[in-house]
């Protein structure tokens, strides 16, 4: 698997995340959002950033003129996107092709019907206007400099209904001097041996083939795979699978399958070990939380959690996994779990630094405690923050503690006609001084976090770079009577960092509070603060 990548000379890794991507519900992009994608895309190494439809709409238009002044790339080309010219009349003259034109971009991908219903009922025109649409359209911007690549819009259902049509709309594109002919899979109904097999026809007429596909069967990676093995050298796809409905096929699954799978040098060399990093960036700008089991770049994709598997893990990793993760910039992670045996423990040690191979009876004492907590309604699996505390308390035998906590208090108040609001004392001792401080808030938690955050913020500044990203309570009903208790899950970040910390309690502020005091202690502990406790 590693000796020698096979060099393909000139493949198109070609993002459509800021264009196609952009259609997904919910997602809003502005023009700086994009200057940032476009720089990450670029540093992951991706050959064309599609970045807008310039003309269609004020803010694309605006993108592509900033970007001709601002944006620096180093591996990339920006691609305009955009439509043929109107039916009847000429492309010189077309508003919408001179905004193409106009746009700076060296490439512009233009999208043309190739389904014969679709140009009689949605275009309203003739089928042999639409090939000379297509024709004027390409020569047109060829003429004028650019390289020009055409989508094929609904190319497999069209391809299906009229075959020679679909095939006369891509050897007009190409014999006009489209670069790149791509076949997309508009409504994403397709499978992959259907893919394959219309790809291996088309490549008849000897176009230079792409092809974009759509997730609606759960295949939009194994179709665009399909496609390569078919003979394309051009794969559309965006980051993390945006998209309309269920998404377009994710970029970054296509390249690593072809870099890792297919033995392809798809992107510059090094650059699939950004992979994991750049998804990961790219959510934080489009605010779409990224999913945990993403192929190669979820943060599950290399979770172990089996105990069994994990003593096997220690011998050899690669035993259950399918890649070194680190090839895509991952990481292996072990879960803490009551499935967990000792092995895992052991391996989680390390991972944070502690070595418990060689010390049985405190492996054992801590897989014990681990298991009766899990048992009590703590997780660990998704807290890890509160797991390393918890290890750092068996190994150096006291909790990590930055302050005594004598006292917390809350008090939630609702008048008629105003909304709740809720009021926290806390008591407690840092850095020698005792400090009695009230926080407000919307809701209880809130107004724990603002009081606790307040008094050891002056001895501990560095809490002000601390910040609550998620909160999630879940109730566990223990069964045999007892009452019900709660747990909450508190996600943390100092704006580099993020880590989850768990607290369980018969009611949901209690449960609050200690997350809450781990979280903080984790923090600190983790920007190397000097405790200042005086017992
Ligand atoms: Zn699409």
């Amino acid at each position: 698997m590693t000796a020698g990548k096979q060099h393909v000379s000139d493949f198109h890794v070609y993002d459509t995340t800021m264009r196609d991507g952009a259609q997904q519900e919910g997602l809003n992009l502005s023009v700086q959002d994009k200057m940032h994608i476009a720089r990450h895309l670029d540093d992951l190494g991706v050959g064309y950033i599609e970045g807008g439809w310039p003309g269609s709409n004020p803010k694309d238009t605006e993108f592509f003129a900033l970007a001709a002044k601002e944006l620096d790339l180093k591996h990339a080309t920006l691609a305009a996107f955009g439509a043929t010219r109107r039916a009847d009349g000429v492309a010189a003259d077309d508003e919408l092709v001179a905004a193409l034109r106009e746009s700076g971009a060296s490439v512009v991908t233009l999208v043309a019907k190739s389904h014969d219903r679709h140009v009689e009922l949605a275009l309203r025109t003739t089928l042999a206007e639409n090939l000379a649409m297509v024709r004027d359209s390409v020569t047109h911007l060829r003429e004028e400099g650019q390289r020009v690549f055409v989508d094929l819009e609904h190319f497999f259902d069209g391809y299906r209904a009229n075959r020679d049509y679909a095939l006369e709309v891509a050897a007009t594109a190409a014999d006009a001097g489209a670069e790149v002919v791509i076949l997309c899979d508009t409504n994403g109904g397709m499978l992959p041996h259907w893919v394959s097999e219309i790809v291996t026809d088309v490549a008849t007429t000897g176009a230079r083939l792409g092809i974009h596909a759509h997730n609606d069967t759960g295949c939009a990676v194994a179709n665009s795979m399909a496609a390569v093995q078919a003979g394309v050298t051009h794969v559309q796809g965006c980051i993390n699978g945006y998209g309309e409905r269920t998404g377009n096929a994710d970029l970054i699954t296509c390249v690593a399958n072809l870099e890792l799978k297919f033995d392809m040098q798809v992107l510059p060399e090094g650059k699939l070990a950004e992979a994991t990093r750049i998804a990961h960036a790219i959510a934080e700008i489009t605010n779409y939380p990224p999913s945990a089991r993403q192929p190669y770049t979820g943060v599950s994709s290399f979770a172990h959690k089996a105990g069994l598997h994990a003593s096997a893990i220690r011998v050899d990793p690669n035993l259950y996994q399918h890649i070194d993760p680190a090839l895509v910039g991952n990481d292996m992670r072990l879960l803490v779990s009551e499935m967990a045996g000792r092995a895992t423990i052991e391996l989680k040690g390390k991972e944070l630094g502690y070595d418990l191979a060689n010390d049985a009876k405190r492996l054992a004492r801590v897989t014990d405690r681990v298991k009766q907590m899990e048992q009590d309604g703590y997780t660990f699996e998704a807290a890890d923050a509160s797991f390393e505390l918890l290890l750092a308390e068996e190994m150096e035998g006291a909790r990590p503690s930055y302050f005594d906590v004598e006292s917390w208090r809350v008090l939630a108040e609702s008048a008629r006609g105003e909304e709740a609001s809720s009021e926290a004392t806390v008591k407690l001792t840092a850095g020698g001084v005792r400090l009695a401080v009230i926080g407000e808030g919307n809701g209880p938690v809130n107004a724990l976090d603002h009081a606790l955050r307040q008094a050891i913020e002056q001895v501990y500044p560095d809490v002000a770079r601390f910040h609550l990203i998620d909160f999630r309570v879940r109730i566990l009903d223990q069964g045999h009577g007892t009452d019900a208790i709660t747990r909450v899950l508190i996600e943390t970040t100092d704006g580099k960092d993020v880590w989850v910390t768990v607290g369980v309690g018969a009611n949901i502020i209690e449960a609050s509070w200690e997350a809450l005091v781990d979280a903080f202690t984790y923090g600190l502990r983790k920007h190397g603060v000097d405790p200042r406790i005086d017992h």
